[in-house]
């Protein structure tokens, strides 16, 4: 099928998306395909995000059980909690996930190249070794990279690629950074035993979400001992002079803040964005068009102004979560060899942070859905009966944002434990478009936390 070219297809970027491109186009439609990656495959997603995030997010939560436990008539101790021990099963597990990777991409034919790709014209790549490669399409999911912020000395600080090297876990961290990966690492860090100070230059965390359940996420995230300074930011750091050494290499770092503070902490976590990775990647030179941040600038199609190069995932900084990357890469397949040109959809994507508690949410906020229509705002918080037997204060979230016009359910919002899943659930009755009248007429489960979104009778708000 490969006419002229050596492929029909050249991937490059071995994540999630690049990798289900490629093995969906060589295994279902026939295609000669082959995959360049400069790193470890699987990519942010599995080498050095969301997996290995959240089984530090597990190894974090087993830190209250023994208190929960006891109140439910267990006698357990809680010992200390073993870094190392804990690593090299990460580690281990790391590599078999590599090794999946690798296998589903020679089980379906494609061709590996582990070393770099750039491009070179509209349908030729170089190669790290300086070969070339010829291709009718050319794709490109490279993804993206943490970034520092523009201050003195922020290389003393670790991005969160490093948090899975670290030799040892620090006895204090500084997190500097409001969003997904801030939130989410300082509540690990904080369930891990770790001193753990935030610092976000916003007036609440989680900018973007529904207010009352980022809130509620900030609260217990206090409750639960994250020292969190709202409206804070670093303004210097050094190396501190004394000190022995620490999980950082060597030494405490001192930090100055905006509010005049002036501390020193074993670990600077700096969560503080993702760039998309095209530097020096040969696109400009190529005539793909590229945004201020240089993500790669792409139609509903995925395709760039180069009518031969396509984009997927974070490189393209549209919505940049590992299954929106897979679909995009499944709808360039569907599109370039199966026939059938499929837009991507990127409406109404649920999604978590897995904060403790979880965050869960699917469509609009209270806030976005005001700006465009009057709502009704269905919303109750709770002590759950599990944690609240056991003597806890923690409450949950449940909300619902209601077209008043039509009564469709144009968001949920939930922070609970495990809501996360719950969302994946209430996501297909939000993408499908019910009415409240709908949520209201399935019958609840008893007793469960999400019972409540379908026995809320009366707004608690309209607007
Ligand atoms: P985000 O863009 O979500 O957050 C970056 C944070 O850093 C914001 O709070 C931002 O503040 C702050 N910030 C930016 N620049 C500076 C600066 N110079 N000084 C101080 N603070 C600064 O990025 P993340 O790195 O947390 O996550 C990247 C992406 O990865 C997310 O958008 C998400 O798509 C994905 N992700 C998804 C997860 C999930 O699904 N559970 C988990 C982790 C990541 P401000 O709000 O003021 O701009």
């Amino acid at each position: 099928m490969a006419d002229a070219f050596d492929y029909d297809l050249f991937v490059i970027g071995g994540g999630s998306g690049g990798v289900r491109a490629a093995r969906v186009a060589a295994g279902e439609y026939g295609a000669k395909v082959a995959l360049a990656e400069d790193d470890r495959y699987g990519g942010t997603c599995v080498i050095r995000g969301c997996v290995p995030k959240k089984l530090m997010v597990f190894a974090s939560e087993y830190a209250s059980m023994p208190q929960e436990a006891s109140a439910y008539g267990w006698d357990i101790q809680a010992g200390p909690f073993d870094w190392q021990r804990f690593k090299a099963k990460l580690n281990a597990e790391l590599d078999r996930l590599e090794g999946v990777y690798r296998k589903l991409l020679s089980g379906s034919g494609v061709e590996t190249f582990d070393q770099r790709a750039t491009l070179k014209d509209a349908h030729t790549v170089e190669l790290a070794d300086g070969t070339t490669k010829t291709a009718k399409h050319i794709l490109v999911a490279t993804g993206g990279h943490p970034v520092r912020p523009d201050l003195p000395n922020a290389d003393l600080g670790i991005v969160s690629d490093d948090i899975f090297h670290l030799e040892q876990l620090p006895k204090s961290i500084l997190i500097v950074g409001g969003g997904y990966i801030a939130c989410e690492f300082a509540c690990i860090f904080n369930g891990l035993g770790v001193e753990v100070t935030q610092y976000y230059r916003g007036a609440q965390v989680l900018r973007g979400f529904d207010d009352e359940a980022r809130g509620l996420v900030a609260e217990s995230m206090i409750e639960n001992g994250v020292d969190l300074h709202l409206g804070t930011n670093i303004v210097e750091m050094a190396r501190a002079s004394d000190g022995a050494t620490t999980a950082s290499g060597s030494g405490p770092i001192w930090v100055k803040s905006t509010n005049g503070s002036e501390k020193t902490f074993d670990l600077v976590l700096f969560a503080t964005g993702r760039d998309p990775s095209t530097h020096k990647m040969g696109l400009e030179e190529i005539g793909v068009k590229q945004g201020r941040r240089g993500e790669i600038l792409v139609n509903e199609y995925s395709q760039t102004d180069v009518p031969s190069v396509y984009a997927i995932g974070d490189v393209t900084d549209r919505v940049n979560l590992t299954p929106v990357a897979i679909r995009e890469g499944m709808a360039f397949v569907q599109t370039v060899f199966g026939g059938r040109p499929t837009p991507v959809d990127h409406d109404l994507i649920p999604s978590a942070i897995f904060t403790q508690p979880e965050m869960g949410t699917v469509g609009l906020s209270e806030e976005q859905a005001r700006e465009r229509e009057e709502v009704e705002i269905y919303c109750t918080s709770f002590k759950p009966m599990q944690s609240s037997f056991a003597g806890q204060s923690h409450r949950v979230l449940m909300k619902l944002v209601v077209s008043k016009a039509t009564r469709v359910v144009l968001g949920c919002h939930i922070v609970a434990p495990n809501a996360g899943e719950l969302i994946q659930l209430v996501g297909i009755a939000v993408k499908a478009g019910l009415t409240k009248e709908q949520f209201d007429a399935t019958c609840a489960v008893h007793p469960t936390m999400s019972e409540e979104l379908v026995t809320m009778r009366n707004p608690l708000r309209s607007a």
